[in-house]
């Protein structure tokens, strides 16, 4: 095994003279007439070790293995390196190759990959430049945001995976069943004695545990049957859902813009040679638009305020901008990129498009719903304050023709010691695409699951 101070990302940071070991797989090997240079990675920087083997060392056989591709164990000495871009290299004394990688059919060879082709050998694009840089990204993300809350004293929550309720009251569910399929379907001899779904979202059981424990967050697999194909949506990804008790819809905005923020500048640290390698890549904004972020100061506008500025604007939209329509990726990108440039927080939504549980306004026609919109990719937040009043929340269930009974226990939170209380839902792989600057979903997250796709 590999110790924490064995990684060629600490070997990299060691004095010259020091005796190491170094593990990984050769990204390439040059030759030259006295010594071979061999380029070694194991996934822990996205700069490579230079290894010197001097020609003659090791067997020719040796030097025929060591090929893009293959594994090998290199022990030696760090020695101070001439070229840039790295301060020591390591001076072969032995070699070992554990595994070689047959050039004539190893699919990940040096040169640059389109996207897609990588996608196809899910196996390997792991080994490659960018998905290295993409996944040490996400690791980094993960561990900020269970930083962020753990710094404020939120309760991390395990909600279920599979659940009887559709939060979204909006279809694209997933079944989960035992039943024989093609045979009319009898649910009270199914396995949970009733119809089952992969979750669409933590959030209703979220709200339990924030009635005993305030402060609470999730952060899980969700599942959306989202037949769109779209670069923006998964059929499996993850999302963050904090719930707060004794918080008003203000509150709600200043922790989702206090988290993106954290966020932000937690990856920035953690993995700066990372966002520069994708900033040269793939988008020369990223560093600029990250900084951006970090820096300003949310805007904050309602829904009305937000369809009066798209009325206003003069440009030709694809889709309506009346009051009562939802607010679409053209919407949200001129909001943000063209006239406010930087991020956006719309809230007071329609009641008639929002979800049941968002709590309604005074005016009879809007919820306490918002939206943080982000540059490059739109809606990258979606939460509300939640109705805590019974009888209105009995009321909506009832408007949207949902079943009363299947919602008692989420009723009964406001029978029983109800508060004031919201809560909002980050996608993971949204807020990774922003990081990133991956223009497509299935680049951030290790196996997509799509329409049609589930091969690894
Ligand atoms: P969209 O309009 O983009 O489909 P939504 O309104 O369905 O989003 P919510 O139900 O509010 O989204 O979910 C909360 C967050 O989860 C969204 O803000 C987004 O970041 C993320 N999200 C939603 N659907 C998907 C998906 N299919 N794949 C990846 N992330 C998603
Ligand atoms: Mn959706």
């Amino acid at each position: 095994m590999i110790q924490p101070d064995e990684y060629i990302r600490s070997l990299l940071k060691r004095q010259p003279g020091e005796s190491v070991t170094a593990r990984g797989w050769v990204k390439t090997r040059r030759d030259s007439k006295n010594v071979h240079f061999i380029q070694l990675n194991d996934g822990s920087s996205p700069v490579d070790l230079q290894v010197v083997l001097d020609a003659g060392l090791v067997p020719p056989e040796t030097v025929a293995a060591i090929t893009t591709g293959a594994s090998l164990s290199v022990e030696g000495a760090l020695v101070a390196s001439p070229g840039k871009g790295q301060a020591v290299e390591l001076k072969a004394r032995t070699v070992k190759v554990h595994g070689a990688a047959n050039p004539e059919t190893y699919p990940l060879q040096k040169k640059k990959h389109t996207l897609e082709t990588l996608r196809e050998i899910g196996h390997l694009r792991p080994r490659s430049n960018t998905f290295g840089a993409v996944f040490r990204v996400r690791n980094a993300l993960a561990f900020a945001i269970h930083k962020f809350f753990q710094d404020r004293g939120f309760l991390y929550v395990h909600t279920p995976v599979i659940s009887a309720s559709d939060a979204e009251g909006a279809g694209q569910l997933f079944e989960v069943t035992t039943l024989e399929l093609g045979k009319p379907p009898d649910f009270t001899q199914d396995f949970f004695s009733r119809k089952t779904f992969l979750t669409v979202s933590g959030q209703l059981e979220a709200e339990i545990f924030a009635h005993a424990f305030a402060n609470v967050y999730t952060f899980g697999p969700t599942f959306r049957a989202e037949n769109s194909n779209t670069p923006r949506h998964l059929a499996e990804f993850y999302m963050i859902e904090p719930e707060m008790a004794f918080c008003d819809l203000k509150g709600n905005q200043d922790l989702a813009e206090a988290f993106l923020k954290s966020l932000v500048e937690q990856v920035m640290e953690a993995c700066r040679p990372d966002l520069e390698f994708l900033t040269k890549w793939y988008e020369p904004e990223l560093l600029k638009t990250l900084d951006g972020l970090v820096n300003s100061r949310f805007e904050r506008i309602t829904y009305t305020e937000a369809v009066a500025a798209l009325q206003k604007s003069g440009k030709n939209f694809e889709f309506s901008t009346e009051w009562g329509a939802d607010l679409q990726s053209e919407h949200e990108r001129y909001l943000t990129e063209e006239l406010f440039g930087k991020p956006v927080i719309v809230t007071d939504y329609p009641r008639a498009i929002k979800a049941f549980y968002m709590r309604a306004n005074d005016d009879g026609q809007t919820v306490g719903a918002m939206d943080v919109l982000a540059p490059r990719i739109g809606e990258i937040i979606g939460g509300s304050q939640r109705e805590e009043r019974y009888d209105v929340l009995k009321q909506r269930i009832a408007e949207q023709g949902m079943p009363e009974e299947a919602y008692w226990w989420y009723l009964d939170l406001r029978r029983f010691g109800g508060v004031e209380h919201a809560g909002f839902g980050l996608g993971f792989e949204r807020m990774l695409m922003y990081l990133t600057g991956m223009k497509n979903i299935r680049d951030v997250i290790p196996f997509p699951r799509t329409p049609g796709n589930a091969e690894f």
